[in-house]
């Protein structure tokens, strides 16, 4: 069966051909630059008639989405009704879902009869329980705006779980693990009885961890004092917190964390500052959450820096364990959100299933 799995950003969409179950890619690539000046891919809709030109026939299509808010526990077969709760996400996530229900839209203009699924990076996170999703403002916040707990790199996280399963040698039910994301965007999951039970993303990927160009967790007082203080307005407050903050405004040498560890070595002062900041935040995530799942069997490092970096690892595991009876195997697993999206859809599909949970 051949699945296309596709992801729709605002300007790009990353498109990758598998043959399903021998999971073989038979084509991966991108378009880039959709509805920008000078660019001949006007709209998605351009874009995706030249990924099915370049494709050929397809059996079903996978869609990545971002936010499925509460809707969507697990993937979903689309339909007209899933369209619209998407877009009722939008909402939730005004940069990403629109660019993923573009995806979707052509797919189903140009595609009519194939089957699709949506996979969402928010669906692995809904089994973490209440006490870690709500956030300790008015009550009524959660209950008519939505906010609280959402978390990201769902899929990522699954995945890594699921391959952790297979190496640890236990049924997924029964495996408990820290899942570290350190690419670009960063963020741990922890993962209790194969489901995550908390996770360091939160309303929004600004939550958390230190992150390339993200600041992560600060104190929310921060913000209005920084406004009043630089007299900036909210755009570039949020332009600031996710754009400017991070690695990139800690170390001033930018967002790409191989520069980073190369002028700490060198014997830059501020890289190496940005460097210790961005381990000794994982180290204190990694110290909460193995509080909270109790018996670890293996802390997971995945995606640029957790795959790649070596040295980063083996200063965020330095003496972390010593003092646990049980001490946790450190794992580095390559992430595949595509692979992942691929083998949710070919579930769906083949067995028909999906749907909404409510
Ligand atoms: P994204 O979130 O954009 O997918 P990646 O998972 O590609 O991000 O991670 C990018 C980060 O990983 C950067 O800080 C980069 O410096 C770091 N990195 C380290 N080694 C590599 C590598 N071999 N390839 C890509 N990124 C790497």
């Amino acid at each position: 069966m051949k699945i296309l799995v596709i992801n729709s950003g605002s300007s790009s969409i990353k498109y990758r051909l598998y043959n399903m179950p021998s999971e073989e890619i038979v084509l991966r690539g991108m378009i880039e630059r959709i509805g920008e000046r000078n660019s001949k891919v006007k709209n998605h809709h351009q874009g995706l008639e030249l990924i099915l030109s370049k494709v050929g026939e397809v059996d079903a299509v996978g869609h990545r989405v971002v936010h499925g808010g509460e809707f969507f526990k697990r993937p979903s077969l689309i339909n007209s009704r899933v369209v619209r709760v998407i877009k009722l996400c939008c909402k939730l996530a005004p940069l990403h879902n629109p660019a993923n229900l573009e995806g979707i839209n052509a797919c189903r203009q140009l595609l009519p009869g194939i089957k699709q699924a949506a996979v969402f990076d928010t669906a692995f996170h809904q089994s973490i329980p209440g006490y870690a999703f709500i956030y300790a403002l008015p009550f009524s916040y959660y209950k008519k705006l939505g906010i609280r707990r959402y978390g990201f790199h769902g899929t990522s996280h699954q995945y890594v779980t699921n391959e952790a399963a297979k190496i640890l040698r236990k049924p997924l039910n029964r495996v408990n693990i820290i899942s570290c994301h350190l690419g670009n965007g960063c963020s741990i999951t922890a993962v209790k009885s194969g489901k995550s039970v908390d996770t360091s993303m939160g309303f929004t990927p600004l939550e958390g961890l230190v992150m390339g160009t993200r600041c992560g967790d600060i104190d929310p007082a921060l913000v209005t004092f920084i406004m009043r203080r630089k007299k900036m307005g909210r755009e570039e407050m949020e332009r600031v917190l996710n754009k400017e903050s991070g690695l990139k405004g800690l170390s001033g040498i930018g967002n790409d964390m191989r520069r980073i560890e190369e002028a700490a070595r060198r014997g830059s002062k501020q890289a190496a500052l940005a460097l210790d900041v961005f381990i000794y935040r994982i180290r204190k995530y990694i110290g909460a959450y193995l509080a909270a799942i109790g018996n670890t069997d293996a802390v997971v490092f995945t995606a640029g820096i957790g795959e790649n970096q070596g040295y980063i690892r083996a200063r965020i595991c330095r003496n972390l364990f010593d003092n646990l009876k049980n001490r946790p195997r450190v794992l580095v697993i390559p992430t595949d959100e595509e692979l992942m999206i691929a083998r949710e859809t070919y579930k769906i599909i083949g067995s028909r299933q999906g749907g909404m949970e409510r």
